[in-house]
């Protein structure tokens, strides 16, 4: 997760939740990727990143990621994700980049952009290839870019050798795409819910900034919820709700049939506090705790550093670079 805008709900549903629930299955390795955020560069703010880096680090534990099940670690402290992200830069066509939806969405927002947005993918496919990661469990925005890693990986072991093991996205059924509340056309995103009251859910919102921002979502035209033929607003709240509450469809359709948006909507802010604010609170806690949260990011990168280390070795090699 990139340490920057204000993190949300869809966050929450679409990965933090997931990396949580899925730990106990696998090892889990999950850095806050502090390089990624430098890649608008206006927008950088030395002293809030870094501020922001520790609180995300910290949202990692609030939402249950256990330092003893998994590790947890800030991206630029494990240098070889950097180093092996030049490595497959030089092999990565500039037509893939090109192609990518994320990039295209948000270079059509600028005049200029620097080659960091355009090279992103690239250092989220080291992040990846890095550890031999078979899954990679992301929102559904966040596929591409999972599929461009498995493609680069496949480039590199046809030309270089079997170094790379090919992963696959892990997306969940339901609430892999959160909606904005203010524009169901859009997805949640963390910079717009920065700029804008009412787009987001954040994780960090007082839960009366949640309860405004609830009631103010878009809806239908009509009054009652129609499960079945709910339209993009009203089918995103619902889908918040099931995410949320783990419901099945039918526990969802019977527990709003007939009823209207304003009961609809109270659910919602009260599953969605119920969610939410044990994870706020602990964040906030653990924030006074500077020094153990220093101390868990620092034993993280000490833990992948050794298998990132023994990558690199084999990369080197495959490539002739090793002395
Ligand atoms: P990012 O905002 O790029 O740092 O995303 C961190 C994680 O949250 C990635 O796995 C994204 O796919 C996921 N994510 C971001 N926005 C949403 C959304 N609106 N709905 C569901 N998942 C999301």
């Amino acid at each position: 997760m990139q340490p920057t805008g204000k993190i949300h709900i869809g966050n929450y549903i679409g990965a933090l939740s997931v990396w949580a629930r899925e730990q106990d299955r696998f090892d889990g390795i999950f850095c806050v990727v502090n390089l990624h955020a430098l890649t608008v560069p206006d927008s950088i703010d030395p002293a809030a990143l870094h501020e922001k880096t520790l609180e995300t680090a910290a949202i990692y534990l609030a939402s249950g990621i256990d330092p003893k099940k998994s590790c947890i670690y800030i991206q630029s402290t494990v240098a070889e994700h950097a180093e092996l992200s030049w490595i497959l830069t030089c092999l990565a066509p500039l037509g893939w980049l090109e192609r990518m939806t994320q990039y295209k969405a948000k270079s059509a927002l600028k005049e200029t952009v620097g080659a960091g947005l355009l090279s992103y993918p690239i250092l989220m496919a080291a992040d990846i290839l890095l550890y031999d990661a078979q899954l990679v469990p992301v929102g559904h925005d966040q596929k591409q870019h999972v599929e461009f890693t498995r493609d680069l990986a496949s480039r590199f072991n046809n030309r270089f050798g079997p170094v790379f093991t090919l992963p696959e996205p892990m997306i969940r059924k339901v609430g892999a795409r959160i909606m904005g509340l203010d524009d169901p056309d859009q997805k949640m995103s963390k910079s717009i819910g920065e700029m804008k009251a009412g787009h987001s859910i954040g994780i960090m919102d007082h839960p009366d900034v949640i309860k405004k921002a609830v009631k103010s979502a878009v809806t239908d035209s009509g009054r009652e919820v129609d499960f079945d033929n709910a339209g993009k607003g009203v089918r995103n709240l619902l889908t918040i709700y099931q995410a949320v509450t783990n419901c099945t469809d039918d526990q969802l359709r019977s527990h709003f049939a007939d009823k209207g948006y304003g009961f609809l909507k109270s659910e919602i802010i009260e599953a969605v506090r119920e969610a939410l604010h044990p994870v706020r609170e602990e964040t906030l806690r653990l924030l006074q705790e500077r020094s153990y949260l220093e101390k868990i990011v620092a034993e993280g990168a000490e833990k992948v550093r050794v298998s990132a280390r023994e990558k690199m070795r084999a990369v080197k090699e495959a490539v002739g670079i090793n002395f």
